[in-house]
């Protein structure tokens, strides 16, 4: 740190983003990334678009807003599109939290609330998720801007739209913003809500399910104005925030429907033969609704087996954090790489369990 940096900034503790190695090729299990490539009409759009990279990006995004606005079944005016959900996530903190409207978020969830709330300088309350990680929403304050990833991360972890939306409802002077960053993989998602209440915000991404992560792709759903709200900040940061290549890419993503679609199936027929797999060597797990599995072994240390798999080529994320230090946070690849995995696994049981 230098002595420059400003005093607004000297305890902010960055986000831990998910290692990416280089000295050694191993099987990505730890960052939540689609094992499978982007649309073939995606990469077709990205490397024509790249031939007009000398202009700047339409900051209005006309053409991805409108066929993302279709896909989602709401209007133009009601999408805002960013640089990844991290974006439009950062953007709800500066627009919806101060020093008198607090961010409120579960205790285990997606590490960057944190950080987002630190960087805008606001307070937030960390509401602890119950025993077995469920989010109690009975348990929350009726103050402060609610952040609910649904699904949850680590836990992948689900609520039902009717649970979210009597919140809602029953606060109409307070905003929900639903993260469905992995909402593709079994969960139901909250954005048809967006025509009733003007007190909630839903953020997605091309992340996860659409395999765009490198593009960085993100949009937020919501009622006109708070749509207006976030691309005030928006212009006041970076209007050119998605690039042409990335919007470019987006729209041949939607495009290719069949694609998405079959890939969001093959993950979660993946996900459930991988967790019955695990039950049967004794791994115990949250019902996850998301492109990973939340892990414990009772006879196992989650740093232990963090630190096997790594020493076998497997990478997962282990949390050194309370109450979860024991678990480890496990992607899913594709078949194969899941093979390996539980190969792998297998053998680590014979040796330390
Ligand atoms: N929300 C959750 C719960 C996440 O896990 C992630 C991915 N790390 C994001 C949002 C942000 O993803 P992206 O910026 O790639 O859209």
């Amino acid at each position: 740190m230098s002595r420059f940096l400003s005093k607004k900034y000297d305890r902010l503790k960055p986000y831990t983003p998910g290692e990416q190695p280089r000295e050694r090729k191993y099987i990505k299990l730890n960052t939540n990334e689609s094992p499978f490539p982007p649309s073939p009409l995606a990469v077709k759009y990205a490397r024509e678009e790249a031939e007009r990279l000398m202009l700047y990006s339409d900051p209005e995004c006309r053409e991805l807003s409108a066929a993302l606005a279709k896909e989602l079944g709401v209007l133009p005016s009601e999408v805002i599109l960013t640089n990844g959900s991290d974006e439009v996530l950062n953007f709800a903190f500066m627009a919806y939290c101060d020093e008198n409207t607090p961010a409120v978020f579960p205790d285990i969830t997606y590490g960057f609330y944190k950080v987002f709330a630190n960087l805008s300088g606001v307070p937030y309350r960390e509401i602890p998720l119950t025993e077995d990680f469920r989010i109690d929403l009975s348990e929350y304050p009726s103050e402060g801007t609610l952040f609910i990833a649904n699904p949850n991360a680590p836990t992948g972890i689900a609520l039902s739209v009717s649970q979210i939306e009597a919140v809602i409802k029953a606060n109409p002077g307070r905003m929900v913003v639903v993260d469905e960053a992995y909402v593709d993989f079994g969960a139901e998602s909250c954005i048809p809500l967006i025509k009733k209440y003007d007190n909630l915000l839903v953020t997605g991404t091309f992340s996860k399910s659409r395999s765009m992560a490198g593009a960085r792709l993100g949009f937020g759903a919501a009622s006109e104005a708070i749509i207006n709200d976030l691309t005030r900040i928006r212009y006041s940061t970076n209007p050119y925030n998605v690039n042409r290549m990335t919007a470019a890419a987006g729209i041949g993503a939607l495009r290719d429907g069949d694609y998405f679609r079959e890939n969001c199936k093959s993950i979660i027929e993946i996900r459930d033969k991988t967790a019955a797999a695990l039950r049967a060597l004794g791994f115990d797990m949250t019902e996850s609704e998301a492109n990973f599995l939340f892990i414990r072994h009772p006879k196992i240390s989650g740093k232990e087996l963090y630190l096997a798999l790594r020493e076998n080529g497997i990478l997962v994320r282990h949390f050194d954090a309370p109450r979860i230090s024991e678990y480890n946070r496990v992607t899913i690849g594709n078949a194969q790489e899941m093979q390996t995995f539980i190969d792998t696994i297998k053998k680590i049981s014979e040796l330390k369990i």
